[in-house]
């Protein structure tokens, strides 16, 4: 199948209140352990990558990689870019093939961050490409990007919808107590903040930061109106830990073997993730 955008795909998780897990990948067996994941349980695909990411392999390399192997599947695939940094890196993802983007202003003011907002949604909307953007800032660090904890700051009801109305955007990341990277301490959701926006703002939420957020916290934010569900470090933890047990054995030299296995663990986590999301059987 040709690779779909990822607003088709969302906008019936919003409408039967499921969640597509979005997973960040870094690399070919990444990739194939997502896809293999997607479809063993039928679930729809979301594969995404930084800009850090973005500058390991260019975006092409990644969509040649995904399209060729969403080719050889009938899954709706789609590929975004995850926490794009400027309206340049956008436009070459969708000139690339990429079928969304995220333009993260949110470390701007809110003028600013609905400027580079819109400007991105006015290049990519005539290209039917979907825009991903985010009110309020998730905590940690993701790529170059970081967020003190205490200026984390989370996503205001009564301003997402004007932010959405200003930019156009198709898709709005949250801010309601998540973080990137590892968590130091357990996180605490603040669950009637995103009730309140998802009253308010008719379009998919995305959740950000959701490595280490606990399973039964995940399942509430989808019944609140969370669509997308994002899942970067938890891969990077599986992937490594797949290929340090192989390489333990000192005389294996054949990276096939060690990628295998850490593909083997990122596949593993993904299909839970997706039965958990409830994405399971809805391709
Ligand atoms: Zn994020």
């Amino acid at each position: 199948m040709v690779l779909v955008s990822t607003c088709s795909v969302l906008l019936d998780a919003r409408k039967k209140c499921y969640a597509v897990p979005a997973f960040n990948c870094e690399n070919l067996e990444m990739v194939q352990a997502i896809i293999e994941a997607g479809q063993e349980v039928s679930s729809p695909v979301i594969i995404q990558t930084t800009p850090s990411t973005l500058k390991y392999a260019p975006p092409a390399t990644f969509f040649s990689i995904v399209s060729s192997l969403a080719s050889k599947t009938s899954l709706p695939i789609a590929i975004h870019l995850d926490h794009g940094d400027s309206p340049s890196l956008c436009k070459t993802c969708i000139e690339s093939g990429y079928t969304s983007v995220m333009i993260d202003g949110s470390n701007l003011g809110y003028d600013d961050n609905i400027k580079i907002s819109k400007e991105v949604v006015d290049f990519a909307l005539p290209k039917n490409i979907p825009v991903e953007a985010e009110l309020g800032a998730v905590g940690g660090k993701e790529d170059s990007h970081s967020v003190d904890k205490k200026d984390a700051f989370f996503t205001d009801p009564s301003q997402a919808l004007d932010f959405v109305n200003k930019t156009g955007i198709q898709t709005l990341a949250v801010a309601i107590g998540t973080a990137h990277g590892h968590y130091k301490e357990t996180p605490k959701l603040d669950f009637e903040r995103l009730a309140s926006i998802a009253k308010i703002v008719e379009i998919p939420l995305v959740l950000h930061g959701t490595s280490g957020v606990a399973d039964d916290d995940v399942v509430k934010c989808i019944a609140l109106g969370i669509s997308k569900v994002n899942y970067a470090t938890e891969l990077r933890d599986a992937y490594t830990k797949g290929v340090r047990e192989v390489l333990s054995d000192k005389t294996v030299f054949d990276p096939k073997a060690y990628g295998r296995a850490g593909r083997k663990s990122v596949k593993d986590l993904a299909v839970y993730r997706m039965k958990l999301c409830k994405s399971a059987g809805k391709a």
